[in-house]
């Protein structure tokens, strides 16, 4: 029989996920708060609930996708006891190592599973089916979630036990965003010192300088042809985001007594981007803020 999933939080990365999942042959009855979003999942052919209790009422599945902690655990709280007997939970937000290994609790005292299961790959990855899951909890409940995470994915890597994908997303956040800032400084570096942008890169993607941020994701216009850069910024991966996931990751840092020096640099240094009205443009705009001197002078 075809396994109902109740799929809460059609946005950015939701709508596309809970395409792929309906195309890959699974019941999915969506829900959103936005009644927007709500009408965007049915006109795209997808079964729309008008509250959550009717999604995920003798559901089998339930996939979140939602922006932060505090909305997952309001979602998980409210449909617990609707879902169908032994139900299985899948988080794929990023939220913080705390909640996901609480809400993993709640719900095993319900009877039901859970995993978090953030994701890599951005909203391209998730039109493509091709993101990357991080995934905390059981073995057997991540052979349970298979089909739902490769209709949806391409890379699927067990972390460890409850909170553990939430811990590789926020540590993998953390580096992404200081690594970011570091390329924005050479590149403003180059500027001052008459260095044209391309030598840089072409430089420093073949030198010990090279990482992700220069090389797939290069934040000045040119290099690569695909990156935000190259559209005026437009997300992508919106700085209001980065700054959650490196707010996130400081945090777990100070509880957990961890050596913290450059994440809450990098934090400030999104956070002053956002106060700058920057909040909804790629995060890698902060190259352009660090070589026009609106931050970091
Ligand atoms: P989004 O804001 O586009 O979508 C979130 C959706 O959740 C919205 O449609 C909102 O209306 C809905 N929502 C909020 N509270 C709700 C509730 N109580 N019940 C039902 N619906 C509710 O965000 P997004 O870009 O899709 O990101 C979702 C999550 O994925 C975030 O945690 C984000 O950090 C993470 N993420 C995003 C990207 C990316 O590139 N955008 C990449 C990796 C991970």
């Amino acid at each position: 029989m075809t396994a109902t999933v109740a799929f809460v939080g059609l946005g950015n990365m939701g709508l596309p996920m809970a395409t792929n999942l309906m195309k890959a042959g699974f019941r999915v009855r969506g829900f959103d708060l936005s009644p927007e979003n709500l009408s965007v999942w049915r006109d795209a052919g997808g079964e729309a609930s008008e509250s959550l209790t009717d999604a995920v009422q003798d559901a089998e599945f339930l996939v979140t996708m939602l922006p932060a902690g505090r909305h997952v655990h309001s979602v998980v709280h409210a449909a617990i006891e609707n879902l169908g007997r032994g139900a299985l939970l899948i988080d794929s937000s990023t939220i913080d190592v705390a909640t996901a290994r609480a809400l993993s609790a709640t719900a095993t005292g319900h009877g039901h599973a859970m995993l978090d299961a953030p994701v890599s790959g951005g909203s391209g990855g998730a039109v493509a089916g091709t993101l990357t899951f991080m995934v905390g909890g059981a073995a057997a409940d991540l052979v349970r979630a298979q089909p739902l995470l490769q209709a949806m994915g391409r890379t699927i890597v067990h972390a460890g036990d409850a909170g553990a994908g939430q811990a590789a997303k926020l540590c993998n956040n953390l580096l992404l965003a200081i690594t970011m800032v570091g390329v924005g400084e050479a590149f403003a570096l180059a500027d001052k010192l008459g260095l044209s942008q391309q030598a840089l890169f072409d430089i420093s993607s073949t030198s010990s300088g090279q990482c992700w941020a220069l090389t797939g994701y290069c934040p000045v216009p040119g290099p690569v042809p695909g990156s935000p850069a190259n559209r005026d910024y437009q997300a992508g991966f919106a700085t209001d985001l980065m700054l959650k996931d490196v707010t996130l990751a400081t945090e777990a840092a100070v509880a957990s007594g961890a050596a913290s020096v450059l994440g809450p640099a990098a934090r400030d240094v999104f956070a002053a981007l956002s106060t700058q009205g920057l909040g909804a443009k790629d995060f890698s705009i902060v190259a352009q803020a660090l070589i026009q001197g609106q931050i970091g002078r």
